[in-house]
């Protein structure tokens, strides 16, 4: 492989393309500042947000008259008095704009007698998620982004970098460096503001809805630079992912949207509402919020009241076809092709990981800690408290997204020169450089182990004894993982990538049980079965830092500004 890297200077490095990077990209495109955008996967196309499906929310009005505040009241109730107000008031206060500002770009939001249409989602006081037909939200989110960034000048698009380490000069964040999986080559880049968009950490677990890039390189990107990250317990499971039979080409998620459309019946083995039992009669209508629907399956499956794989029915069985196919026209025939008839049938779902409420800690310019580091998107901690309303995920990237974007580039404008040390580069180069270990470790059969760790451990329903085990676990795999990576470094060494994929996902598994076991309460996504209730004295956020004495637990006041709303 080729030991010396290639070097790139620019304004601003955005290290992933998701909704939030490409919005980020295009805004601080806009603003006058050279701009690169690096993705581990092709631009625009890896991670969640052209994985989405469903709903983005925003208070348009534009079915029923709606304001900001309104929808900023409910991310507060359903963020259980833990959400940083002032980046939840953000994401409230400007997703409308977004949305309108996408229209322009020629999404082709849905319409209804010409008028945006907007859907009743749990949590929401009143209609207010947007959408594209059929089930091709976030494909056109990220199509629409792809069209503008090929449109704006100044944006240097690279894909296939995985980005491994940032680089320091004191706690200034100067670049970053990264492997170019499809050569090998070790790159290293100069930037006076670079962005973290790199999304969440689902794939830490076994059952997700992620995608292989979802594996939390941006929360460890960001430990390892000095910067703290908040609410790291709190991982959004989906509670009704498909489980059965089995589903071929088609979002693991996608129930979601026709719970929206048309209600549904979710039940039990003996055919009983199954949230009722959980304090919601939903009655064939799509009530019940996230949190207590993972709760209530998983529990209905230990009571032995749960479906044959381990699950709950979902049942449109009661809607008929000519109400299934209005609704989902094409869609029905892509079930159909995987021989599932709603009309006659019901499927079986279970909760999976979905979303991450917590991440890197940034003020209302999307700043971190740390001078010349941003984040954006689902990287970002705070907005959504313990528990996310549906919709606020794709509103948070583009909001947040437009946001870091402009900041970055004001920095940048502000900025004479580089700071970038290429002796501060070393380590993360020498690891990239470093030749073939022996014996090294089964980093394919590591990552399953660590899956199941997690989803057994630290999943929906936790306790002490659980994450301590989990703790244990993963303190052995990191020393099992060793200091240097296995492979050796070639064009398309996958085994060399999960190396750096492992090293990152260890410590974010870390950081999630380290804080999980600290919350002895049960609040939101994070459910303690040895602390069944939300206790007041826990009205705080969480904090972890990496430094010299390890990984490190504090807290921050945003809980307090929220509640005193
Ligand atoms: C299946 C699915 C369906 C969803 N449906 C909805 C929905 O309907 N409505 C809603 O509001 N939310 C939904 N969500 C959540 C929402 O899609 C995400 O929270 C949001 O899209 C995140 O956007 P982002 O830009 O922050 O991150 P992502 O879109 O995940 O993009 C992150 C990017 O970073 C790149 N990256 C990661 N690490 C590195 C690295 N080390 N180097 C270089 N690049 C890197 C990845 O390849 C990826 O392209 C869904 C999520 C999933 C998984």
């Amino acid at each position: 492989m080729n030991h010396e890297p290639m070097h790139v200077d620019t304004d601003v490095l955005i290290i992933g393309s998701g909704g939030a990077g490409m919005y980020a990209a295009i805004a601080a495109a806009r603003a006058g500042a050279g701009v690169m955008l690096a993705d581990r996967s092709l631009i625009g196309r890896g991670g969640a947000t052209v994985m989405a499906q469903m709903t983005v929310a925003a208070a348009l009005g534009s079915e029923t008259p709606d304001h900001w505040s309104c929808h900023y009241d409910d991310t507060l109730v359903a963020g259980r008095g833990l959400c940083d107000d002032r980046l939840a008031q953000l994401l409230c206060q400007e997703g409308a704009d977004c949305i309108r500002e996408m229209d322009a770009w020629g999404i082709g939001w849905a319409r209804k007698d010409g008028r945006i249409a907007q859907a009743l989602a749990p949590g929401h006081d009143r209609p207010r998620c947007v959408y594209v037909d059929f089930l091709n939200t976030g494909p056109a989110v990220s199509k629409t982004l792809r069209g503008v960034i090929t449109r704006t000048g100044g944006i240097r698009k690279a894909g296939d970098l995985l980005i491994v380490d940032l680089v320091c000069a004191g706690s200034e964040v100067t670049g970053a460096v990264a492997l170019h999986v499809a050569s090998g080559a070790a790159v290293t880049i100069a930037a006076k503001a670079t962005i973290l968009a790199t999304g969440g950490l689902t794939r830490l677990y076994r059952r997700n809805s992620a995608s292989a890039n979802m594996g939390g390189d941006g929360f460890a990107l960001a430990l390892r630079a000095g910067a703290p990250l908040v609410d790291m317990e709190f991982v959004q499971f989906f509670p009704i992912g498909h489980l059965a039979p089995r589903l071929i080409g088609m979002d693991p998620i996608m129930w979601d949207p026709f719970r929206y459309k048309l209600g549904g019946r979710l039940t039990n083995s003996e055919g009983e509402e199954l949230t009722a039992r959980y304090g919601v009669s939903e009655d064939g209508r799509y009530l019940t919020t996230r949190d207590v629907a993972t709760y209530a399956i998983v529990k209905e499956v230990e009571a032995g009241r749960g479906s044959p794989h381990g699950g709950a029915f979902l049942s449109f069985e009661h809607c008929g076809e000519a109400a299934l196919r209005e609704a989902f026209g094409p869609v029905i025939d892509r079930l159909a092709r995987n021989s599932i008839d709603l009309t006659r049938m019901a499927v079986e779902v279970a909760p999976i990981a979905h979303y991450h409420m917590g991440g890197i800690i940034a003020d209302e310019r999307m700043e971190t800690e740390l001078p010349g580091l941003l984040a954006a998107g689902e990287a970002v901690g705070g907005a959504n408290g313990a528990n996310r309303l549906s919709g606020n995920a794709i509103t948070e990237a583009l909001v947040f997204g437009r946001r870091a974007g402009v900041s970055a580039a004001r920095r940048a404008m502000q900025t004479r020169a580089h700071t970038f040390d290429p002796r501060a580069a070393r380590p993360a180069l020498d690891l990239l450089t470093a030749p073939a270990m022996p014996d090294g470790a089964n980093t394919a059969a590591m990552m399953v182990s660590l899956q199941a760790i997690m989803a057994d451990n630290v999943g929906p329903l936790r306790t002490g004894a659980k994450l301590e085990q989990a703790l244990d676990a993963i303190a052995e795999m990191t020393r099992a993982l060793g200091e240097w990576p296995v492979g050796d470094g070639g064009a398309f060494d996958l085994r060399r990538v999960e190396w750096f994929d492992l090293r990152n996902m260890l410590l974010a598994a870390r950081a999630v049980a380290m804080v999980a076991l600290a919350r002895t309460e049960s609040r939101g996504a994070h459910q303690r079965e040895d602390f069944p209730n939300m206790n007041a004295s826990w009205q705080l956020n969480q904090v972890v830092r990496l430094g010299d004495r390890g990984m490190t637990l504090g807290r921050a006041g945003f809980a307090t500004q929220a509640a005193a709303q």
